[in-house]
């Protein structure tokens, strides 16, 4: 638009001489103030908005059972595990929404540990529980964390996660949920741990602690130390919940040792005949935890402790093929994104989940291994006119027999 003497604001109609600044548009101009205004307005309706998401009401309370129910989609068995975090998660809304007047029986947070062995399922329960919820949510990893003073990240960093995921809504962010993966590796190395300074052992568990327990924290919005210019958020975590996973490797033996000692004792027949020893991990208790390198402080701070049990080859098939979004659905949706239709034949899925066993790669290893069988047709399918692909066992066969098992295996 060509300026003129004569052009107004749209908003407020002052003239262009009335104005410090008039910025014009297609058809139209704004004043500097109605610009400013209209900035603020904006500013304000859009963290409302964000705000919105947030927002816990009593109707949207999901009940545990339908947390469980929600799980079950797309996460294959794991009972105990599901049930414990569904009920932890509906007590955790339910307290975020008690007012201060309601009565004197204030609710304490259940912080939650779960302890099974890598690619159970842990992670997946996590995030799968994270898509029903209405409050931030963040996985944040304890292997990266340190004391303050050395490499790595300081503990506050856990929460910039948190933070981000809430667009910086500090209010939001203090009612999340916070699932912090790996927490076994912070576990104290060895008996006597005053021999050395255990740099990412005790002191990290002890920085843990206060966030666990609810305190002010200072978080630096950007995370990590790379800017030391940041100016700190504060964050209360009296409300964030707290969900820990851990694979313990080796804590069989711990909670093997507490048995013995036990059957030893009175009653030690009737005991003995119910232990099932090829699955210790549902015996787990909190003085294993102990046992294996936590501080009782922290074991204290994670009242709700549960397992996840190894997956036998019925769940590896199970996951391969039933999850909402399984593996195989997956594939079929993405030929079916390119007009072919897929199929496989089922003594393809037994031979998938027979790999994973064989390579010892549990859940994690039905995927490279699909992948394996899945890349040349993935690769060609989109260039040729086929609409229609079948894959059967011994195209299966060949693909995997002709990879590079070496990086099929060490993964
Ligand atoms: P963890 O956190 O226990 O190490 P993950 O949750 O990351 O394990 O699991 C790795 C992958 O294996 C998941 O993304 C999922 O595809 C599959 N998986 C593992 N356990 C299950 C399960 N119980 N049900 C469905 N899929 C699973």
């Amino acid at each position: 638009m060509a300026k003129t003497s004569t052009d107004k604001c749209s908003f407020c109609g002052r003239s262009r001489n009335e104005v410090e600044l008039l910025i014009s548009g297609i058809s139209g101009h704004i004043c500097e103030e109605c610009a400013e205004r209209a900035h603020d307005m904006s500013k304000e309706i859009i963290s409302s908005s964000k705000n919105q998401s947030f927002k816990l009401e009593a109707k949207d309370l999901p009940k545990p059972k339908e947390i469980k129910t929600f799980l079950d989609q797309y996460v294959i068995g794991q009972e105990e595990a599901k049930k414990f975090l569904s009920v932890s998660v509906y007590n955790h809304y339910k307290r975020l929404m008690q007012t201060k007047k309601d009565d004197e029986v204030e609710i304490e947070k259940s912080n939650i540990i779960m302890v099974g062995a890598t690619g159970t399922g842990k992670t997946l329960l996590a995030k799968t529980i994270a898509k029903k919820l209405k409050v931030p949510f963040t996985i944040v990893d304890a292997t990266v964390l340190t004391e303050a003073g050395y490499v790595g990240e300081d503990i506050e960093s856990l929460l910039t996660r948190l933070l981000q995921v809430a667009d910086y809504d500090v209010a939001a962010a203090e009612k999340g949920i916070v699932f912090i993966d790996e927490i076994d590796k912070i576990a104290r190395k060895g008996d006597n741990p005053s021999i050395t300074r255990d740099v990412s052992g005790e002191g990290v568990q002890q920085g843990l602690l206060k966030l666990l327990e609810g305190s002010v924290v200072n978080v630096p919005p950007q995370g990590g130390r790379k800017h030391p210019e940041q100016k700190m958020i504060a964050v209360n975590t009296q409300h964030i919940l707290f969900i820990c996973g851990g694979a313990f490797d080796g804590i069989e033996k711990k909670i093997a040792a507490r048995l013995n000692t036990q059957v030893v004792g009175f009653g030690a027949s009737k005991q003995n005949t119910r232990i099932d020893r090829e699955n210790l991990l549902q015996y787990i208790a909190p003085q294993d935890l102990k046992a294996f390198g936590m501080i009782p402080e922290i074991i204290g701070r994670l009242p709700v402790l549960t397992y996840l049990e190894a997956l036998d080859r019925k769940a590896l098939r199970a996951i391969l093929t039933e999850p909402k979004n399984s593996i195989i659905k997956q594939y079929l949706k993405l030929f079916e994104m390119d007009g072919v239709t897929l199929s496989f034949d089922t003594d393809v899925f037994e031979y998938i989940v027979d790999k994973a066993i064989e390579f010892k790669l549990g859940a994690r290893g039905l995927r490279s291994i699909a992948e394996t069988i899945m890349m040349d047709v993935m690769y060609e399918t989109p260039s040729k006119q086929k609409k229609n692909i079948r894959i059967d066992l011994k195209y299966a066969q060949s693909k995997i027999e002709t990879a590079n098992q070496t990086r099929l295996k060490v993964q």
